[in-house]
C-alpha cells in the first residue's frame, strides 16, 4: 500500500519546494523505501513547452515525450523515480480531460463543477501514479502558494486524498519563509504563522514545517513556531540555504527529517545510506583536480532557471573529473562587439545550447567558427548542433546565406528545415518531435568513443527543425562527419570534427543533459569537459612555453580553415 507525502509551499514562491519534495525522495530512498514523485501545477498552459524561458525556466523533456516543469529533473536527478505525462499535471490539463469527458458524454445529465468533478479528476490522477508504479511513498508538490484561488482545487483534492487515507498513511509537508528583517535585527515567524493558519483554513494541518531562513532558527523561535502552528517542536525543521543542492538532503537529514516522516507514516525503515551521496557532496564543494571555465553562448543565460539541468550537468561531469567547473554564462547578442574574442578567449570550452527564434543566432555562429578555428573544445546542443551546421556551411563549404528556416525562411541554403513529419502542423503546443529516440553510432567516431562503444544509445529531444540530408555529402566532403543518426537513417543526430582537424568538436540534435544524474553523470558532459581541462593544461603550458621564448608554430594553435 502506498503512503502519501503532499509538499506544499507559503509566504512566497521560490522557496525550493521542488528540492525539498526531490531531497525527501532521496533520503527516503536511502532508506530502502521505493519513491515516486509528482507536481501539481495550478496554471492553465496545458503544460509548460509553449512558455518563454524567462516566463518558467527550463521545460524539462521525459522519456515518454511530455514537456514538464524542472522539478522533476530534480526529482530525476535526485532519486531512482523515471518521470513521464503522469507525474505533472496543470491546471489546464486537468480542465481539458475534464471538458472532453463532458463532451464525450461521460457526465451526462450532471452539472459538471470545480467540486465535484475537477477535484475528482486530480484524485485520480494522483492516486494513477502508484496504480501504474507501484512505490511505497508517494510524493505529491503542490505549485504555487497557500492562498492563490488557483491552488485551491488541489489543495482541496489533497485534503480529501488525507482524509480519505487517515493520519498514519497521509502526511502533510508545509515550506515556508521565516525572513530576517535587518531594522529589527530578528527572524520574523509571522509569515509562517498566517501561512500555516490559512492552511488550516481549508482543513489542512501541517505535519511538519520546513522553514526557510538564511540563518539557523533558534530553538526559542521553533518553540514559539511549534506553538502557534501547532505542529511538535521536533517538526519544525530550518532549511538553510547551503552551497550546494546536493547538500539538502543531507542537511535535512541531520535534523532527522526522514525519521521523522517514517514515524509519522508507521513505516519500519533500514537506516539511511548516505555514503555515496556525502562522497559527492566533498568532491562538488572541494575537487582536488583543479578548475575549468566553460563558456555557455546562449540567449536565456541571464535566467538562472532556464538552462537548469544544462547546468546540473556540466557539475555532474565536474565531479566524474574531480575539478570544479566554472561556468562563463555569455549573452550570444554581446559576442557581437570587438571584444567578443577577448571574453572567448578566457574560457577552456565553448557551449552553444538548446533554443528558439533567430535572436543571437549570429553571435552563437561567431562562438562556433572561434572554437572550430582556435581548436577549442566545441559542444553543441540542439540549436547548437544547427548552429555548428549552419557555421560550417557558410565558412567552409562557401554556401553563402546558408541558415535554418526557423531564421530566414528566404535562405538559399536551407541547411536546417522544418521537420519533415511537421509539415501542415501548424499548432504550437506538444508538437515538436519530443522525447526519447534510439540513435546509432558510427564505430570508430568520437561520440561512439565517448558513449563507450555502444552501437545504439538513446537520448531525450525537444525540436521542431532538423538538419537538411541533401546538404549531408555538401558537408562530409569538406570534412564534416555524421556519427549518429536515426536507426532508420532519416535524422541527423550527432555531427563532428574528425580528431586530425580538432580535438574536440561535437554537436547533438537531443539533450544529454536532461538524461545527467549526479550519481550517473552523463558521458558527453563528461568528455566534454575532460577536453575543456585539457585545453586547459595545453594553454598554460603554451603560455610559459612563450614567457621562456621558445619557437612556436602558431598555425598549430590557430588552425586553417578545416
Ligand atoms: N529551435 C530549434 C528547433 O526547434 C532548436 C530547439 C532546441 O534547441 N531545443 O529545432
Amino acid at each position: 500500500m502506498t503512503k502519501f507525502i503532499f509538499v506544499t509551499g507559503g509566504v512566497v514562491s521560490s522557496l525550493g519546494k521542488g528540492l525539498a519534495s526531490a531531497s525527501i525522495g532521496c533520503l527516503l530512498e536511502s532508506r530502502g523505501l521505493t519513491v515516486q514523485l509528482m507536481k501539481l501545477d495550478p496554471y492553465i498552459n496545458v503544460d509548460p513547452g509553449t512558455m518563454s524561458p524567462f516566463q518558467h525556466g527550463e521545460v524539462f523533456v521525459t522519456d515518454d515525450g511530455a514537456e514538464t516543469d524542472l522539478d522533476l529533473g530534480h526529482y530525476e536527478r535526485f532519486t531512482s523515480a523515471k518521470m513521464s505525462k503522469a507525474n505533472n499535471w496543470t491546471s489546464g490539463r486537468i480542465y481539458l480531460s475534464v471538458i472532453e469527458k463532458e463532451r464525450q458524454g461521460v457526465y451526462l445529465g450532471k452539472t459538471v463543477q470545480v467540486i465535484p468533478h475537477i477535484t475528482d479528476e486530480i484524485k485520480s490522477v494522483i492516486r494513477a501514479v502508484p496504480k501504474n508504479n507501484p512505490c511505497d511513498v508517494l510524493i505529491v508538490e503542490v505549485g504555487g502558494t497557500v492562498g492563490d484561488i488557483e491552488s485551491l482545487p488541489f489543495l482541496e483534492a489533497i485534503r480529501q486524498i488525507g482524509n480519505e487515507e487517515g493520519r498514519q498513511n497521509a502526511i502533510f509537508i508545509h515550506v515556508t519563509l521565516v525572513p530576517y528583517i535587518a531594522a529589527a535585527g530578528e527572524l520574523k515567524t509571522k509569515p509562517t504563522q498566517h501561512s500555516v493558519k490559512e492552511l488550516r483554513e481549508i482543513g489542512i494541518a501541517p505535519d511538519i514545517l520546513l522553514c526557510r531562513s538564511d540563518r539557523p532558527i533558534s530553538l526559542d523561535l521553533r518553540r514559539k513556531i511549534a506553538l502557534f502552528c501547532n505542529v511538535e517542536e521536533r517538526a519544525v525543521i530550518s532549511a538553510l540555504d547551503v552551497q550546494s543542492i546536493y547538500e539538502v538532503p543531507l542537511f535535512l537529514h541531520d535534523q532527522g527529517l526522514d525519521s521523522l516522516i517514517l514515524e509519522k507514516l508507521g513505516i519500519k525503515a533500514q537506516e539511511a545510506d548516505l555514503k555515496k551521496w556525502r562522497e559527492l557532496v566533498s568532491v562538488i564543494k572541494e575537487p582536488t583536480g583543479g578548475t575549468v571555465k566553460i563558456g555557455i553562448v546562449g540567449k536565456y543565460v541571464e535566467l538562472e532557471d532556464s538552462y537548469k539541468s544544462l547546468r546540473e550537468a556540466l557539475i555532474h561531469a565536474g565531479v566524474a573529473n574531480n575539478l570544479r567547473v566554472q561556468l562563463e554564462w555569455i549573452e550570444s547578442e554581446s559576442l557581437m562587439d570587438e571584444e567578443s574574442e577577448s571574453r572567448l578567449n578566457e574560457v577552456d570550452a565553448i557551449l552553444v545550447p538548446g533554443g528558439f527564434g533567430r535572436r543571437g543566432i549570429a553571435g552563437m555562429i561567431k562562438a562556433v567558427r572561434w572554437s572550430r578555428k582556435t581548436k577549442t573544445p566545441f559542444l553543441g546542443i540542439c540549436l547548437g548542433m544547427q548552429v555548428a551546421c549552419i557555421e560550417f556551411a557558410r565558412n567552409v563549404c562557401n554556401l553563402q546565406g546558408a541558415d535554418s528556416t526557423e531564421f530566414n525562411q528566404e535562405t538559399p541554403h536551407p541547411v536546417i528545415f522544418k521537420l519533415r513529419d511537421l509539415i501542415g502542423v501548424e499548432n504550437f503546443g506538444g508538437t515538436m518531435r519530443l522525447g526519447s529516440y534510439p540513435c546509432r553510432l558510427q564505430e570508430g567516431s568520437l561520440a561512439y568513443e565517448i558513449y563507450g562503444c555502444q552501437e545504439e544509445i538513446s537520448e531525450r529531444h525537444r525540436h521542431r527543425y532538423e538538419f537538411n540530408p541533401e546538404y549531408k555529402p555538401i558537408l562530409e566532403e569538406k570534412g564534416m562527419k555524421f556519427t549518429g543518426l536515426s536507426p532508420d537513417g532519416k535524422f541527423v543526430e550527432i555531427i563532428e570534427l574528425p580528431k586530425e582537424v580538432h580535438p574536440f568538436f561535437i554537436g547533438c540534435q537531443f539533450h544529454p543533459e536532461y538524461k545527467s544524474k549526479p550519481l550517473k553523470p552523463h558521458p558527453l558532459f563528461v568528455a566534454f569537459v575532460k577536453a575543456a581541462f585539457h585545453n586547459r593544461i595545453q594553454s598554460e603550458n603554451l603560455k610559459e612555453d612563450v614567457v621562456s621564448n621558445r619557437q612556436i608554430d602558431t598555425t598549430e594553435i590557430i588552425g586553417g580553415e578545416v
